[in-house]
């Protein structure tokens, strides 16, 4: 079976085809700027054609359906792809940000859930709408494949009321909306599935702590493979510090900034994009950048790292107290699976809790390998898995379309 996983931003598409067979990546890019005249295609395959395998290049794409037909064009190209034919995609599965509370799972694309994803638009209003772009061009591109969606908030929508719910009027919820709906859940499902497989235990069985950290960073606390808690909120800003998002502050320092002159707008734009490791240290939101520039004695950058650092261990001893014996902490992201110095101070900062740090273990988890870095018998076990997003995608939609009665 061939699926091809889309991922809509309002400018861009990214996307990857796979073949279930082996669950190998024919092909996969970034189409960005869509709707500029700076339109660029990146665009790589395990095509055997000679200079196929990599491509970049400008283009026309005036909007995601033209961006779309650009992309699958490329993809049969009698040269280069690595299809013959649009047909032999069995299936296409959606990134879809947003479902709100009655989405619970993945599940085949027909026009009650357009209704419902479009019903979300304004819990997600910079991705559901891209979301539907994506859906809309790819229904009428590829109309003769099963389309499902995959929701980043799916994983948590089984946060009792507890965890999802805001101690705010009653109203603001039955009225507005208003609760924790979490996002990742994508990522935070994929290593919770693998990280059961690699400890020996069965799915639902295992009591985990997930942390994502990239540059959108997010915790879920899961209880017999399951959300219970998890650190994102009504959007992405809330919980850990980011690249350039806050994480926790507290609210009244919004209406405090309206009195010293800022705007609505202007603040919503501090939070999410000037905040954060990029805030903090005026330097950069990029772990990489921040790192070095401690080594060369930079005071704002270490900061920032050590601010970083605090929140994720202090969500982590919170999540712990609210779960059963834990069998793992599992980290994963781009900071999560490649940064030892970072993973150092968690684990240092866990050493009450009984993690037993392992340098060579952490030293040696790098680059996409899985594994524990702290040593055998740590009462507390602290885990790298790197998560992909995409496959879990490209998963849920090839067990849909290949359900009787699809
Ligand atoms: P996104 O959330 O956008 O998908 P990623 O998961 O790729 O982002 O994570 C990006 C973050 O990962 C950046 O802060 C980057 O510096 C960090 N990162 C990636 N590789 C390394 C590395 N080798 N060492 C330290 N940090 C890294």
């Amino acid at each position: 079976m061939i699926v091809f996983v889309v991922n809509c931003g309002s400018s861009s598409i990214k996307y990857q085809l796979f073949d279930m067979a082996d669950e190998s990546v024919l092909a996969k890019g970034l189409l960005e700027r869509i709707g500029t005249r700076g339109a660029k295609l990146r665009h790589s395959s395990n095509s055997p054609a000679d200079g196929a395998g990599e491509q970049e290049r400008t283009v026309r794409a005036p909007d995601h359906t033209g961006g779309l037909k650009l992309i699958l064009d490329v993809l049969v190209d009698p040269r280069s792809g690595v299809l013959a034919s649009i047909d032999e995609i069995d299936g296409v599965g959606h990134r879809v940000v947003h479902g709100g509370e009655a989405v619970t799972a993945s599940a085949r694309i027909d026009s009650g859930l357009i209704k419902v994803i479009e019903r979300n638009c304004d819990l997600a209003p910079l991705h559901n709408p891209a979301n539907l772009a994506g859906i809309k061009a790819a229904m009428t591109g590829i109309g003769h494949a099963v389309h499902v969606a995959v929701f980043d908030t799916a994983f948590l929508a089984t946060l009792p009321p507890r965890a999802h719910r805001y101690a705010v009027p009653t109203e603001w919820y039955t009225k507005h909306h208003v609760r924790r709906y979490g996002f990742h859940g994508t990522s935070h499902r994929y290593v919770t599935l693998a990280a059961a497989k690699l400890l020996g235990k069965p799915a639902d069985k295992v009591n985990l702590i997930t942390v994502h950290l990239g540059n959108g960073c997010s915790m879920t606390a899961v209880a017999g493979g399951a959300a219970v808690d998890h650190s994102m909120g009504m959007t992405p800003l809330e919980g850990l510090v980011m690249g350039t998002r806050c994480g926790d502050i507290d609210p009244a320092v919004v209406m405090y900034m309206l009195s010293r002159g800022l705007s609505a707008r202007d603040i919503d734009d501090i939070l999410n994009k000037q905040s954060g490791l990029l805030g903090l240290s005026e330097l950069s939101n990029d772990m990489r950048d921040l790192l070095k520039a401690i080594q060369d004695g930079n005071q704002k950058a270490a900061l920032a790292v050590d601010v970083f650092v605090y929140r994720a261990v202090k969500y982590i001893g919170a999540y712990y107290t609210i779960l059963p014996p834990l069998d793992a902490v599992v980290l994963t992201g781009g900071i999560g699976e490649n940064s030892v110095p970072i993973r150092r101070r968690i684990c240092q900062g866990l050493a009450r809790l009984g993690a037993v740090a392992d340098e060579d273990r952490n030293a040696r988890t790098v680059g996409g390998q899985a594994g524990p870095i702290t040593a055998d018998g740590s009462p507390l076990a602290v885990w790298v898995v790197p998560t992909n997003e995409e496959l879990m995608i490209a998963r849920d939609t090839a067990e849909i379309a290949a359900a009787p009665g699809t």
